[in-house]
């Protein structure tokens, strides 16, 4: 039987390099359902090579381009449209696995769906866990899904332990998560107030979407992924570490509590975590280029300081506050990249109006808060943190 796949954001660069993989066995895998927001034309060209049963847009007006392009290439492809339809698409029945590779926590309420559907869950939209939380890993629990992390230093750690989870907590000591330190890893913070979009999103050792590329420049992504590996590995955060790795080849490690160090390495191309998450707990391949041990360079490591990356430590404090601190990080952080990116804040002001929005707003949330809880402060921090940018671009 053919695993039947629903991606979710399937025009950016996950969903793109997930259908690559796909592409590859055509023996294993069938495309259900597909997702975009605004690329209707990639869709339409994904849909014409993969024919989905499902499509999912954002607008009316996308439907209705997407519709005619179907009509001409004569495909059947159904054509829905809007976050609910995203829902029902990663909880449809007939669907095996779910690629959630929408970026943001618009990814939440879907990611919600295929948990609690039990769904076979590859989770590369590392802010729906950041946002979710405790409540995401109890509907995983609770649906029994299979959650597989994407994100290279989270698959990596996942890699290195065994598969029976009940495992995990008396072999880990600690974790380490590896960061290349993006574009400025050697310049202090304070200097970067004249960093424009484009030098910011010029990864030196990946290709990846816009958003996540600028959380690598402020190392807010290293911050998301403390979070995320505390969810994932159930781990307190002063058990997880991050060293900063410039080559990009330890994708991470886990420090067991004999002292044994076991590490994930491999060229830095997203198809090899993409492939172990299709294939677990077997191994296909992925396309990526195995490592040439005799032309690598040396592997150097070396402290995260705060002067230099502030937004990192973000991470820990907002973990140890209030249930929903984590999610108030991760809105205002979303709408200061896309500030930055548009050009009305300096790159500087990203941290500023991270740390302004956390301090601001206690979340409040009891232990009992819903997935609308969640949502609503989403919302709060997100107003909060226009009003700061507005200030910060006069
Ligand atoms: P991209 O920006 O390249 O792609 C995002 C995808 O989500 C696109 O299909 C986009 O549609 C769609 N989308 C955007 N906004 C919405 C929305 N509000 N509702 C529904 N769909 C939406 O992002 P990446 O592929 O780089 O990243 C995706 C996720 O994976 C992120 O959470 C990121 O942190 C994580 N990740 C990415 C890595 C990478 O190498 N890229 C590595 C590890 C994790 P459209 O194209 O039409 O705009």
């Amino acid at each position: 039987m053919r695993q039947r796949l629903a991606i979710l954001g399937s025009t950016g660069s996950i969903g793109v390099s997930t259908l690559d993989v796909v592409a590859r066995h055509p023996d294993r895998y069938e495309v259900f359902g597909l997702s975009a927001q605004r690329r209707v034309d990639l869709l339409l060209a994904q849909c014409r090579q993969f024919r989905p049963r499902i499509a999912v847009v954002a607008t009316e007006a996308g439907a209705a381009e997407l519709r005619r392009g179907l009509k001409d290439a004569g495909l059947a492809t159904e054509v829905l449209v809007g976050p609910e339809a995203l829902c029902q698409m990663a909880a449809a029945p007939e669907v095996d696995a779910v690629m959630a590779a929408i970026v943001g926590a618009a990814g939440l309420p879907a990611c919600m769906a295929a948990a609690r559907a039990g769904k076979r869950l590859l989770l590369a939209n590392k802010e729906a866990l950041v946002v979710g939380g405790g409540l995401f890993m109890r509907a995983v629990a609770e649906g029994g899904a299979t959650l597989l992390p994407i994100d290279s230093e989270h698959s990596a750690i996942f890699q290195c332990l065994p598969e029976d989870r009940r495992t995990w907590a008396q072999r880990i000591d600690h974790i380490v998560l590896t960061a290349s330190g993006g574009p400025f890893r050697q310049r202090e913070h304070a200097s970067l107030h004249d960093v424009t979009p484009e030098q910011a999103v010029a990864h030196p050792n990946w290709v990846m979407g816009r958003k996540i590329s600028v959380d690598s420049a402020t190392m807010m992504n290293k911050a998301l992924e403390v979070i995320e590996a505390r969810w994932l590995f159930d781990l307190e955060p002063e058990r997880i570490r991050v060293v900063i790795h410039p080559q990009s080849i330890i994708h991470s490690m886990v420090v067991c509590r004999d002292a044994s160090v076991l590490a994930q390495l491999g060229t830095p191309d997203m198809k090899v975590p993409i492939a172990y998450g299709l294939a677990f707990p077997e191994r296909i391949e992925s396309g990526a280029a195995s490592l040439d041990f005799l032309q690598l360079a040396a592997l150097t490591f070396e402290a995260p300081e705060r002067s230099r990356c502030p937004g990192l430590f973000l991470a820990w404090d907002a973990l140890r506050a209030g249930a929903g601190t984590t999610a108030v990080l991760n809105a205002a952080n979303e709408e200061a990249v896309a500030a930055f990116l548009a050009g009305t804040i300096a790159f500087t002001a990203i941290h500023k109006v991270n740390a302004h929005t956390l301090e601001a707003l206690p979340p409040g949330l009891g232990a009992d808060h819903t997935l609308e809880d969640l949502l609503d402060l989403d919302r709060r921090a997100r107003a909060l943190a226009g009003r700061l940018i507005k200030e910060l671009s006069a």
